[in-house]
């Protein structure tokens, strides 16, 4: 019978975070793939956990992949942990659950900590509707793009950043969102933890003179859609009808739903703006 992947997750920060369950399957399991054995190794040691560990990390992600799953279908279970965390957030798990899901491997998960649900539910931020970047990319123009799109993103913002780098991202966060609320959530479940709601004009003030320490995750506010709203009326007051309907009919509405969109923003009939819109194309022949 072919063994399973069980990914377990490790504390960010305070060993008693590690559920009796994980500490069970890594006893149990037949095999270990860290992420950073020489890491790890601390770990099992503190939990007496003898398991014999091989590495598994972002630069053999693939082919070792393929080595693990062999000895899978050989029966093995093989158990994946992290430097911390949950196992495929932010690091190459997620490269292997995917490919044991295609050779019709098993795979179970037993949860437990992650530092950005840790921070979300920490953030005094709405926690109903979120994303997660992780860690910006560090390429110029993929981080554009991706702030580009972040700047109308309406739900809560998760992202992950290292120490040296926080101050460059806040700035760049700052230059493309305006100034919004943001909570940095900094040593999660350790002794220094911090939790600093403030706002990205603020906090680009502090670290002038507070050099960042420790691991960050960011925790920003989405875009205000009644602002949106009020923006848009604002652009639409100062509108050609024409270039009103063209506005709706660019977000995929038909001609009469568009008429209709206009004449309420407008509050007028719709009959109103159907006649405006013949009398101009009449004048335009
Ligand atoms: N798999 C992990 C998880 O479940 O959260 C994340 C791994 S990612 C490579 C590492 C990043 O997570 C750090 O750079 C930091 O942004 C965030 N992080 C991890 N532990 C943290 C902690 N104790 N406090 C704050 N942020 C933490």
């Amino acid at each position: 019978m072919a063994g399973k992947l069980i990914l377990c997750a490790t504390p960010i920060g305070n060993l008693q975070d590690m559920t009796p369950r994980v500490v069970e399957a890594l006893q149990n399991a037949d095999m270990i793939a860290a992420e950073d054995t020489r890491n790890s190794i601390k770990l099992l040691n503190h939990f007496d956990i003898h398991t014999p560990m091989t590495s598994y990390h972002e630069f053999n992600k693939v082919e070792k992949a393929y080595e693990l799953i062999a000895k899978m279908k050989e029966g093995m279970d093989i158990a994946l942990i992290t430097d911390a965390g949950t196992p495929a957030i932010s690091d190459p798990g997620e490269v292997l659950v995917r490919m044991c899901q295609e050779e019709g491997i098993l795979v179970t998960s037993l949860p437990g900590p992650c530092a950005c649900i840790t921070a979300l539910t920490l953030s005094g931020l709405p926690t109903r509707r979120f994303c997660f970047e992780a860690f910006l990319p560090e390429e110029k123009k993929e981080k554009q793009r991706i702030l580009e799109v972040l700047k109308t993103e309406s739900r809560t913002i998760i992202l992950y950043e290292a120490p040296h780098r926080l101050v460059r991202t806040l700035g760049e966060l700052q230059k493309a969102l305006g100034n919004r609320r943001i909570t940095l959530c900094r040593e999660l479940t350790k002794k220094f933890e911090s939790v600093m709601p403030t706002t990205l004009d603020a906090a680009l003030t502090y670290f002038e003179t507070n050099e960042p320490r420790g691991e960050y995750v960011l925790v920003i506010e989405g875009y205000d859609l009644r602002k949106q709203e009020k923006d848009e009326q604002k652009s639409w007051e100062e509108m050609p009808i024409e270039e009103h309907m063209q506005l709706y009919l660019s977000r995929g509405l038909g001609e009469k739903d568009a008429m209709k969109k206009v004449a309420a923003d407008r509050g007028v009939s719709k009959r109103d703006i159907y006649a405006y819109l013949q009398k101009r194309k009449e004048e335009m022949q």
